[in-house]
């Protein structure tokens, strides 16, 4: 039988091998099972009053047991040649089948080949295998055997063998899908999260979740089992928190009282510090109504943490050393201390409290070199008291940019902060009749080349005005550049580089952007502020610095805490006199500063923008089982959905429907209808 399929499955063969994509994942997949094993074993003996028992601080290294308690013997992606000869139950999805000679099958472990019996007698189990559409659900025993000299497959981890089947099973048949599953077929994501159940057997989302999960796993054991963290739930049902974020509100049963779903467990947090619990740490779920945002979620999960006793030094040594521990083994090892930047330092280098430090690129100040220019909107800038002149060098401007990327760079710049940009070209041999390189003096000229190392083809990007913002729009613009120049094939940000940086001695407080006149607390009004600035907080207290710090990684802002006012009579001036906060609103938190609070500080991670930023993932909504779309809609099941009038009356609460919703109204007995 087998010698008769030879020239066939010898073309099927080539063909059933999963394209490189999926195959890729499955090898990290298999990686990543072996990773489950790597934490060392300690055991310590802790010995404080009645709590003396033995703590087993970490399990001892061990593979998991996937097919525990369950109907299979193996996983599909763990055979291999070691496994010749044994009896095997599996358990997984028909990913394909070619001509009713071979199945492979799939489980999140991989793919493996199953050989479908061809004789008479096992006409029953060929019969199951070949009509069951792919997807289905099966169940098959055999024997591990070796795949015919020459059809070996090395791209597949399970290639140099196959199941000999002699029992087959259907536990549940598919029905026709709306997309394919495999990897390599590209799906919109409105249908992926439509069938998001659908989506996570894709290799992708394996990785990506089984990823968070061992990564979380490993928090959990450097935070409780080595650094003797509690691990604390606190309420998800709170009350409104005056300044930060904009909350969801839940209704009450009590008339005109309403629940807040707490945007951090902040409070909390700091109230267990007072309960003298001086470690917690939670993997805590959050909530901002903050609208729609590319890399926000309206639920999302931080690593919230807290600790007594400790400074700002502290909690960074705490979080380099859990990122370390925490790291996946396939990735380059996390080099610490991370390095540092104040705020000013950041905003003045990079025009941005978060920058991406992979490249350089970095803003430099140029009112020195033109303080004599004859330009006349520099002249301008350059006569106001706050006015300078600033600018990002572009290294092979000339050679990668054309003409209209600049024309579109000084669009941008005038579009979206109403600056003027400038394009100059010091050291290129073209002309490329820049307006204003005819009016830079040669002194000016060879003065910017050595301020700035200006080298052959470097265009450079110039702007004038107020420090702030002439810093924000360069910062923005060499962000653009960045883009347009990986976009012509320059490698700007190796993808495999992690490049942390703690971003320090933000200021306590921003003018509101609604009403500058007053102040608003930068981040909340709990934090502390820098021990040398707090005299002028009764008397510039614009100016004073304060005692937090982000964690920033390739760009994006991966973390945030502080140390805390544990002084009640600080804190009740900073929420009533500065920020004109109602107190009574905390008055819970002022009452337990004044009981013996300790001094205290904490950090939140993003969870999920971490783990998207290490996978590699385009949103954070693949590193998310069910996330939410764009619109903040779960488009699988529909959530927010209608509720019909009485459903709300227990609530004293009734929807007043804005003009022209009829629509909206009779939505509420219309089938559902996904976002596009
Ligand atoms: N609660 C803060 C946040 O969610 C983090 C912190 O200060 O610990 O941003």
């Amino acid at each position: 039988m087998r010698s008769a399929c030879i020239s066939v499955k010898l073309g099927i063969r080539e063909r059933l091998s999963p394209s490189c994509g999926s195959n890729m994942l499955s090898c990290w997949l298999s990686r990543l099972c072996r990773g489950f094993s790597t934490p060392t074993g300690r055991i310590t003996h802790l010995s404080r009053g009645s709590l003396s028992r033995t703590l087993v601080l970490s399990s001892q290294r061990r593979i998991p047991e996937f097919s525990s308690f369950v109907a299979r013997t193996n996983t599909c992606g763990e055979l291999r040649s070691s496994h010749l000869g044994q009896e095997v139950t599996l358990c997984g999805w028909i990913q394909y089948r070619r001509q009713n000679i071979f199945l492979v099958l799939r489980d999140f472990h991989g793919l493996v080949q199953v050989v479908i019996p061809q004789e008479e007698s096992a006409a029953a189990v060929r019969k199951i295998l070949c009509e069951a559409p792919v997807e289905s659900v099966v169940r098959v025993s055999g024997t591990v055997i070796s795949r015919p000299p020459g059809q070996e497959n090395p791209k597949m981890p399970t290639g140099e063998i196959e199941i000999k089947v002699k029992t087959a099973e259907l536990l549940n048949s598919c029905k026709k899908l709306p997309f394919e599953v495999k990897d390599f077929v590209k799906k919109t994501e409105a249908l992926r999260l439509q069938y998001r159940y659908l989506d996570l057997r894709s290799f992708q989302m394996q990785y990506n979740l089984r990823l968070r999960s061992q990564m979380v796993m490993k928090m959990r054991e450097y935070l409780c089992n080595l650094h003797g963290f509690v691990d604390i739930e606190t309420p998800t049902l709170f009350k409104r928190t005056p300044g930060g974020a904009k909350e969801f509100i839940i209704p009450s049963r009590e008339p005109g009282k309403f629940y807040c779903l707490p945007q951090s467990p902040q409070q909390f947090k700091q109230l267990l510090m007072v309960g003298g619990l001086d470690r917690y740490f939670q993997v805590a779920r959050c909530y901002r109504d903050e609208g729609s945002r590319p890399d926000r979620q309206p639920e999302f999960t931080q690593i919230d943490i807290e600790m007594s006793f400790v400074d700002q030094t502290g909690i960074q040594r705490l979080i380099e050393g859990l990122l370390q521990y925490s790291w996946p083994s396939d990735k380059d090892p996390v080099v610490v201390p991370f390095p540092s930047l104040t705020f000013a330092e950041a905003l003045a280098s990079y025009g941005t409290d978060k920058p991406d430090t992979r490249f350089g690129m970095k803003i430099i100040d140029i009112s020195d070199v033109l303080r004599n220019t004859e330009v006349g909107f520099l002249q301008d800038a350059l006569s106001k008291p706050q006015g300078t002149v600033k600018a990002i060098c572009i290294s092979e401007g000339t050679k990668y940019l054309k003409r209209k990327d600049l024309e579109s760079i000084r669009k941008f710049a005038a579009d979206h902060f109403n600056q003027e940009v400038l394009p100059v070209f010091p050291k290129a041999s073209r002309n490329w009749n820049s307006p204003v390189a005819q009016s830079i003096l040669e002194e000016q000229r060879s003065g910017l080349i050595r301020l700035m190392e200006i080298r052959e083809d470097d265009v450079v990007l110039l702007t004038a005005g107020e420090h702030k913002k002439a810093c924000s729009v360069l910062g923005k613009l060499r962000l653009e550049c960045a883009d347009l120049l990986e976009a012509r094939g320059l490698v700007l940000r190796d993808p495999t580089l992690f490049s942390f940086l703690w971003v320090v001695d933000f200021p306590l407080f921003l003018p509101k952007e609604e009403n500058p006149g007053e102040l608003e607390s930068a981040h909340h009004p709990f934090t502390a502020p820098h021990p040398s600035d707090i005299q002028l907080l009764y008397t510039e207290p614009e100016k004073v610095r304060s005692q937090h710090y982000d964690l920033v990684l390739n760009g994006s802002e991966i973390g945030g805490g502080s140390i805390r006012i544990h002084d009640a009579e600080l804190q009740r001036y900073i929420l009533a006199t500065l920020l004109k906060e109602d107190v009574k609103l905390l008055s819970h938190l002022l009452q337990a500063l004044d009981f013996g609070a300790p001094p205290h500080g904490g950090i939140a991670l993003g969870l999920d923008r971490l783990i998207c930023l290490v996978t590699g993932a385009p949103s954070i909504r693949d590193v998310i089982a069910f996330p939410k779309s764009f619109k903040g809609h779960d488009l699988m099941s529909n959530a927010p959905d209608s509720l019909p009038s009485e459903e709300l009356k227990p609530y004293h609460i009734q929807v007043s429907w804005p003009a022209n919703s009829e629509a909206e109204k009779s939505s509420l007995n219309q089938p559902y209808c996904p976002e596009s």
